[in-house]
């Protein structure tokens, strides 16, 4: 049975005091609440507030996670924070690749491989964002992009290695735009990535990896998005930074 995750992406937003209150709510929620016991919850919170806010988790349900790192383990890389530095403040997952770094900060599938590369490293879980623009869904080349951006990524990866990662399929289209793609579309790409998987490294390990969808998930939608097969759970911004709506999410399915 494949871990199922609602995993929150707050993005630069929340003040320390603001974060405080959200992360505490959540978290209480989560523990006093019934959330399927296969469903790990994860807030990835801004860089300045994951030392703190990793004391405030009261439940095994709940982890935190970091929304960047850098490939590096230590150095003169002024601003950049490494995997070691984010494991030491208890940081057990790290998203990456996600499309607003690929796109403001021009980041590349390889040093996004990098980044795969240190977080495993040091025993902690990557959270590796993939999906393509409207453009490219529109050419009809959805289907070929990400699965080369898991190829470039990912696939130099042995086996033990590759399950230990957690793949986001978030189109592009689909962020921060309130428009989610259909459950029928989502389903359809990730089965698509889990061949894809399967392809190179066989079915059992394909059958493994949870993959989960972002793009404006909301609790209105993701009891039938998470109900997809190959789907999951989600990877969720907007809705991340209210705690009741975040906690309904995680308990979903
Ligand atoms: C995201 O930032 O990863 C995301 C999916 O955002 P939203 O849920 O707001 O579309």
């Amino acid at each position: 049975m494949r871990t199922k995750y609602a995993a929150g992406n707050w993005k630069m937003n929340m003040t320390f005091e603001e974060g405080q209150i959200l992360f505490s709510e959540v978290t209480n929620m989560v523990k006093d609440e019934v959330v399927n016991p296969n469903v790990k919850v994860v807030m990835g919170v801004p860089a300045p507030y994951l030392s703190s806010f990793s004391k405030l988790i009261n439940t095994d349900k709940v982890s935190i996670a970091a929304q960047n790192c850098y490939p590096k383990a230590s150095g003169a890389y002024t601003g950049e924070v490494s995997v070691p530095m984010l494991k030491s403040a208890g940081v057990e997952y790290v998203i990456i690749g996600h499309s607003e770094r690929r796109e403001y900060f021009n980041e590349t599938d390889q040093f996004i491989a990098e980044k795969v590369d240190a977080i495993l490293a040091e025993g902690l879980t990557p959270i590796f964002c993939c999906g393509e623009t409207l453009g490219q869904r529109e050419e009809g080349i959805h289907f070929d992009f990400v699965k080369g951006q898991l190829t470039n990524s990912l696939f130099h990866l042995d086996a033990d290695a590759v399950q230990k990662v957690v793949i986001a399929y978030e189109p592009i289209w689909a962020i921060g735009t309130g428009v989610t793609a259909s459950s029928e579309q989502a389903q359809e790409m990730h089965k698509v990535l889990r061949d894809h998987l399967a392809s190179k490294y066989g079915q059992e390990v394909a059958d493994n990896i949870s993959i989960l969808y972002g793009g404006s998930v909301k609790a209105g939608n993701a009891p039938e998005l998470f109900s997809q097969p190959d789907i999951d759970g989600g990877l969720v911004g907007g809705a991340s930074l209210d705690s009741r709506g975040f906690t309904d999410i995680a308990k979903s399915f």
